[in-house]
């Protein structure tokens, strides 16, 4: 804190995770010594860049560019890039760290980084997305490889900004690296499953914590927030699996409806037309649109699923779900939950998957990509999404047995926070200090 006093996010995700790890040293002292922690919160490499590029009417705009290197003691780098105006330094910083111990629970071979730029990709022509991408990497190329850090898409960077991102990276270094970057398009590169990945993920993790108690999905009703990647593939599964998504949103407001949502029409307005969530009732006058986007955890429902940004469901948010008889919370957005909030879920007994756990299947699949580019063979979509099944299984498996072994029972906050951290921690030891 005195380093950097004016991170909030990121203290937040270190308080969570230090929290956790207390049971952690009690039972083995040697996680205290080799200064672990110390070196833990302290990034390995942040490179900060100026991002110039020229808007449809010919005016100079400069935004910043961030890469956080954190974490390379299992693996290269790895992790998304987001554009969102509100990426700062302490943004960027708390995804990385939160990625370290995310990447950890995939039992795949990849560190913890993160980068993004304070870019609005909000209104932007296709020109200028394209103008602004290939500036951002004509400075990140310097630092980015197959072996070395590996970037993913996040808020703002989908396959229309990878595929940017590839040609200029490709253009800069003169030879094909299919392997630099995952979320690539299926046609040069890219895994299938891979944009499905992180919501289905979420969702096989939710199935898994109500299959512990008898419960599936079967005819419940779920509230997910955002249209965006993530919501978008966790609604489509949980259609699937039995569920009515009666509401979800964007950044503006909410759309609700009591007889379930149609995704077809979401995923028109979102991933090709490129539109507001609010056109959704022109569509469907039935339903209600509201604006703002934090009343959609005042709709009683069964499961919810955060799935758009950090921080959108604080301690009242959090109260309101509970009243209303919410009985889990699978989180598909990076800390989309306050500190206070996950207090309410747990002291309430409400089933709760933490993001590292719930949300790793996007990143487990960016890893399934990077094994077919080095191999040079693709998957079909039903052996990627039944090795994205068997890992986030896993991954819950892992996180309720180190619950109960570090005398957390039922705590998935705990466990997952521990598995992830064994890993990483026994292989920085190994490394000695470095
Ligand atoms: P997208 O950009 O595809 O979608 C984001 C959605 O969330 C949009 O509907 C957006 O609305 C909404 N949103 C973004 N910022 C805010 C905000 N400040 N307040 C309210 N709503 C907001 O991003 P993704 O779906 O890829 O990412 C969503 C979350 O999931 C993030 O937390 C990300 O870090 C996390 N995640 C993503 C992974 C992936 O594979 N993509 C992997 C693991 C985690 P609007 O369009 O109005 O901005």
């Amino acid at each position: 804190k005195k380093r950097d006093p004016h991170e909030k996010e990121f203290h937040q995700a270190v308080k969570e995770i230090l929290f956790s790890l207390v049971p952690v040293f009690a039972k083995h002292p040697k996680y205290m010594e080799g200064g672990i922690l110390e070196r833990l919160v302290e990034p390995e490499r942040i490179i900060t860049f100026r991002v110039p590029w020229v808007d449809d009417h010919g005016k100079v705009k400069v935004n910043r560019g961030f890469r956080v290197q954190f974490n390379g003691a299992i693996g290269p780098y790895k992790g998304g890039i987001r554009f969102h105006p509100s990426v700062n330094a302490s943004i960027i910083k708390f995804l990385g760290f939160e990625q370290i111990f995310k990447n950890s629970l995939t039992g795949q071979p990849i560190g913890g980084g993160k980068g993004g730029s304070d870019f609005d990709p909000k209104g932007k022509s296709d020109g200028e997305i394209m103008r602004f991408t290939q500036s951002f990497m004509t400075e990140l190329f310097n630092y980015i490889g197959p072996d070395t850090d590996v970037p993913a898409g996040d808020i703002g960077v989908g396959a229309r900004e990878i595929g940017y991102m590839f040609g200029q990276y490709k253009r800069m270094v003169g030879s094909y690296h299919a392997g630099v970057l995952t979320g690539k398009g299926i046609g040069y590169g890219g895994s299938l499953a891979r944009k499905e990945a992180t919501g289905y993920g979420t969702v096989y993790f939710v199935q898994e914590m109500l299959q512990d108690k008898g419960l599936s999905f079967e005819g419940k009703t779920v509230v997910v927030s955002g249209s965006g990647n993530v919501s978008i593939y966790a609604m489509k599964k949980a259609i699937q699996l039995g569920a009515k998504v009666i509401a979800c949103s964007d950044s503006n407001g909410y759309v609700y409806c009591k007889n379930g949502i149609n995704l077809h029409t979401v995923k028109r307005l979102k991933e090709v037309e490129r539109k507001r969530i609010r056109e959704y009732v022109k569509e469907h006058p039935h339903a209600e649109y509201h604006e703002g986007c934090t009343g959609i955890w005042a709709i009683p429902c069964d499961i919810a699923l955060p799935c758009a940004t950090q921080n959108e469901i604080d301690e009242n948010a959090a109260k309101l779900l509970v009243v209303n008889g919410v009985i889990a919370i699978g989180e598909g957005a990076n800390m989309p939950s306050t500190l206070e909030a996950i207090d309410v879920f747990l002291n309430n007994r409400v089933l709760f998957g933490p993001a590292k756990a719930a949300n790793a299947g996007g990143v487990a699949v960016s890893s399934l990509e990077m094994a077919q580019n080095s191999m040079r063979i693709s998957w079909s979509f039903e052996e990627v999404d039944a090795k994205l099944h068997q890992i986030m299984t896993n991954i819950y498996r892992n996180s309720v047995n180190a619950a109960n072994e570090y005398g957390h029972p039922g705590n998935l906050v705990v466990g997952a926070n521990i598995a992830g951290f064994l890993k990483v921690a026994d292989a920085m030891m190994a490394h000695g200090i470095v």
